[in-house]
């Protein structure tokens, strides 16, 4: 029948598509796992949260969060206002969308089973990771070196950890060593690790042109209560971003993931974009759910909304004017995409989803910028992008 296609053609493809909708479900484990020819990405080292029924989201003090929230209404400034204005245009949407979700039982009932049975989770939580971060400050950094190991045995290359475009040319999987630890690099595909102040380097090493530009900055939160697990940046550090360089001259896609602040809105619309030369031509959204098709969050909770926006827009290329570039294919407005998240603020991997915009430019040439992981194909940049490429999240077929 028609839903068991489409369910056979998720469990391939990792994408669901509502039918006569803007909506789809994604298995990020399924979609990961493209990248890969003979490593699989582990399920349980996915979705390390949001499988457990009683599981509720990370609010340090919820109580006292609700109370507040309660009083929001009576007290909103203009900038909230502006914030629950925005929210308010985009609630029926998501509501549409969840309802969808909550209809298609079948897929409700696949979703249950994604992380798999294993409650003997790989314990990545636990395990000790080695923080970039930290080891790309030291004086040593420049001296830190990683073991590219390539398929034959015996054949070792090595090469510079940090300031270096690593590179794995190779149509399969490699597998790297760094001070003890194992490393799964994607066919046909690079990092770059470093920071920000060292970006400009990675243009040289890597000939730029790039069609396709996924970022995700570290904004600043705002609320200090909320523990990051990385370093942020207050905004103007981004308008320094070398987007035109790094942007094919004919024209690139560039997709930015936003927090739910009015007030970084306003200073990517007025400021950044303007700055990079990206005109803003569509938004999507991430609608964040538990494996049992609730939503991770009260939609209505103001400090603790279940969804993200990513924001696209075009680069237009060198001399144009404001046409949209030729080679670009519109962009359908207001997509919704469903997927249950993943460790602390990762994001779901949306590339594929987005280069369906991208299909003049063949094959499309990637990066993501402060990535925590690898793509096949794609570049990586940040100053963690081997972050969940540790063996550890990974289990052999
Ligand atoms: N998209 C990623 C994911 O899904 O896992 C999350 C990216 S996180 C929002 C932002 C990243 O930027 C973190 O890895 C952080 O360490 C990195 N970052 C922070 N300051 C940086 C700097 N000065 N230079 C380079 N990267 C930086």
């Amino acid at each position: 029948s028609k839903t068991s296609d489409k369910l056979s053609a998720f469990l391939k493809s990792g994408i669901y598509r509502f039918e006569n909708s803007n909506v789809v479900f994604i298995d990020p484990v399924r979609m990961l796992n493209r990248s890969y020819t003979r490593f699989r990405f582990s399920p349980s080292a996915y979705y390390s949260r949001f499988f457990d029924s009683k599981e509720t989201i990370e609010t340090s003090n919820s109580k006292k969060r609700k109370r507040m929230d309660k009083k929001v209404p009576h007290e909103l400034n203009e900038r909230e206002q502006a914030a629950t204005l925005r929210h308010q245009q985009v609630r029926p949407m998501l509501l549409k969308a969840h309802e969808l979700l909550m209809e298609a039982t079948d897929l409700l009932a696949i979703m249950k089973g994604l992380r798999g049975d294993s409650n003997i989770c790989s314990s990545t939580e636990s395990s000790e990771h080695h923080s970039f971060i930290e080891l790309g400050k030291v004086w040593q950094a420049p001296l830190y070196e990683i073991i590219l190991k390539a398929a034959w045995k015996g054949l070792e290359r090595v090469v510079p950890v940090f300031n270096n475009l690593v590179v794995n040319e190779a149509s399969d999987d490699m597998e790297a060593e760094f001070l003890n630890k194992k490393y799964i690099m994607p066919r046909e595909s690079c990092f770059y690790m470093s920071d920000l102040g060292q970006i400009h380097n990675l243009i040289h090493e890597c000939n730029a042109g790039f069609n396709l530009i996924v970022i995700d900055p570290p904004w600043e939160n705002g609320s200090a209560r909320q523990k990051l697990r990385y370093p942020t940046l207050p905004n103007w550090y981004f308008l320094s971003l070398p987007i035109k360089q790094l942007a094919h001259p004919d024209g690139a896609l560039v997709a930015l993931w936003m927090t739910n602040r009015e007030k970084l809105h306003n200073f990517v619309q007025k400021e950044l974009f303007p700055s990079w030369g990206v005109s803003h031509e569509a938004t999507y959204y991430w609608l964040k759910v538990k494996a049992d098709g609730s939503l991770i969050s009260d939609l209505d909770l103001f400090h603790h909304r279940p969804y993200e926006c990513l924001l696209l827009g075009y680069f237009h290329g060198q001399g144009t004017n404001s046409k949209q570039p030729p080679r670009l294919r519109p962009i359908k407005h207001d997509q919704i995409i469903i997927s249950i998240p993943g460790e602390y603020s990762r994001k779901p991997p949306i590339g594929e989803l987005l280069l369906e915009h991208v299909t003049h430019f063949k094959p499309a040439r990637c990066i993501e910028l402060f990535a925590r992981e690898m793509t096949a194909g794609w570049t990586s940049w940040g100053n963690e992008p081997l972050h969940f490429q540790e063996s550890t999240y990974f289990a052999r077929d």
